[in-house]
């Protein structure tokens, strides 16, 4: 299929991870008998500094998603599996961790690079015979009302198919061209994420502290060269006090996550660039429209605190990729609205439930009350020492 004459059945927004991921999903599920066709601006602009930060937390069901499309193989060298999850409240005695040994498992999960993830999923496409158009999209649109949607490229070039998947993250114009509301929430928090080196091998261990300004966590990499000294940072913090963190110096702003982590890796010893980025939990009030489907970041944003914006998107991927290739095998288009309705209702309340954990656990830990820093305190080491609830958060984080 060449470029000019494009004219795919399904034309995915947006070719980050869930995008890609559905693409590939629906790909091997129909064979080539059915057009597809991914745009993304291009691939992720690069980050100085020891490593890239931006990572994902892939939980079991997503690493069993990426096998199925050939995938993990290609990435596993890449990822580091996390054996163990810590957890502390920065406010007082509170503790609570996971070993993977307990639930008789591997590992927890895995962090991978954004970057590798969609490098690989990529190139996974061209394999499965899936067009990827680079180029940014300017705007989406209807040239009628009821009309199927379009594509406008910055490259000049329109583009359309019975079913448009909005799959190009939070700001979806996808979601604004069919009219569909959010129901949002600013966090008044952003989130400063960086690379950095600490002083004692991370032991393949994930570390969160509730500190006093807001979340840290730090997520175990495994640098080219298998450094294991290198963690990604993501500090949740109010906005006015985030600002102040990224204007520190690099010495200043390193101090200030040794003392918040309190030195649990020992000191830290570099740091690269900071990315800051507004956290606001979002929901599509609909996750489909005439013609047109929405998943990932286009359909839900929530807080990283639980690390799973990922995992519920292409859990989305994977739900939109099979009910699509059922509704074709039985002779269906793939905007019918029975096959679009059905993947809102496989997938709205696992997302919602996720959406609503979130917002409770940042207005408990977020909070300085006494009576909560008790109650949280308390609840912590409860939860340590109850091995069933603790099993069925486990197996909530797994996804399986
Ligand atoms: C600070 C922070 C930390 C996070 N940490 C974690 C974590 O530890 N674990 C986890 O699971 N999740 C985490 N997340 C969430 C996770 O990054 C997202 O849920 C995930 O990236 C969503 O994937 P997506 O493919 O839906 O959207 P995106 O990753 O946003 O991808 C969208 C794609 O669309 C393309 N695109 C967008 N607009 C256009 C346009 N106009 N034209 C052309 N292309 C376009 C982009 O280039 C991109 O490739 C974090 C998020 C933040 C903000």
């Amino acid at each position: 299929m060449s470029a000019t004459a494009l004219e795919p059945q399904v034309l995915v927004a947006g070719g980050g991870p869930v995008g890609c991921l559905f693409a590939a999903r629906l790909a091997q599920a129909v064979g080539p008998g059915l057009a597809i066709a991914v745009v993304d601006r291009g691939p992720l602009p690069p980050v100085g500094g020891p490593f890239d930060p931006r990572v994902v937390a892939l939980n079991e069901a997503s690493r069993r998603l990426l096998a199925e499309c050939g995938l993990w193989d290609r990435v596993a060298d890449q990822a580091t599996p996390y054996r163990r999850m810590e957890v502390w409240d920065g406010e007082g005695t509170g503790h609570i961790a996971f070993d993977c040994r307990e639930w008789d498992r591997p590992d927890l999960g895995h962090i991978l690079g954004v970057a590798p993830l969609v490098e690989a999923a990529r190139r996974r496409l061209a394999e499965l015979g899936v067009v990827l158009v680079e180029s940014a999209i300017v705007a989406a649109e209807r040239s009628r009302p009821g009309g199927p949607l379009q594509l406008v490229l910055a490259d000049g070039r329109r583009l359309t198919a019975p079913l448009v998947v909005g799959a190009e993250g939070a700001r979806s114009l996808v979601r604004q061209a069919c009219g569909v509301g959010l129901v949002e929430r600013d966090t008044g928090q952003d989130a400063v994420v960086c690379a950095a080196l600490v002083e004692r091998p991370h032991g393949g261990a994930a570390r969160q502290w509730f500190t006093r300004s807001g979340p840290l966590a730090f997520l175990p990499v495994t640098r080219p060269g298998g450094d294991p000294r290198a963690v990604a940072v993501v500090w949740s913090l109010a906005r006015p006090e985030a600002e102040r963190l990224a204007a520190l110096d690099e010495a200043a702003f390193r101090r200030r996550l040794t003392a918040a982590s309190e030195s649990t890796l020992g000191a830290v010893t570099e740091v690269g660039p900071r990315l800051q980025s507004p956290l606001c939990q979002r929901h599509a009030e609909r996750y489909w429209a005439s013609g047109a489907a929405l998943i990932g970041d286009a359909a839900h944003t929530l807080h990283p605190l639980a690390g799973q914006g990922v995992n519920l998107g292409l859990a989305d991927a994977a739900a939109l990729a099979e009910v699509l290739a059922r509704g074709v095998a039985r002779g269906l288009p793939v905007d019918h609205p029975s096959l679009l309705a059905r993947y809102e209702r496989r997938r709205r309340a696992d997302n919602l439930l996720m959406l609503a954990a979130m917002e409770a656990f940042q207005h408990l830990f977020g909070s300085r009350a006494p009576a909560l820093v008790v109650a949280r305190n308390w609840g912590l080491g409860l939860v340590d020492r109850l091995p069933l609830l603790k099993g069925a958060l486990v197996r909530r984080a797994l996804g399986v």
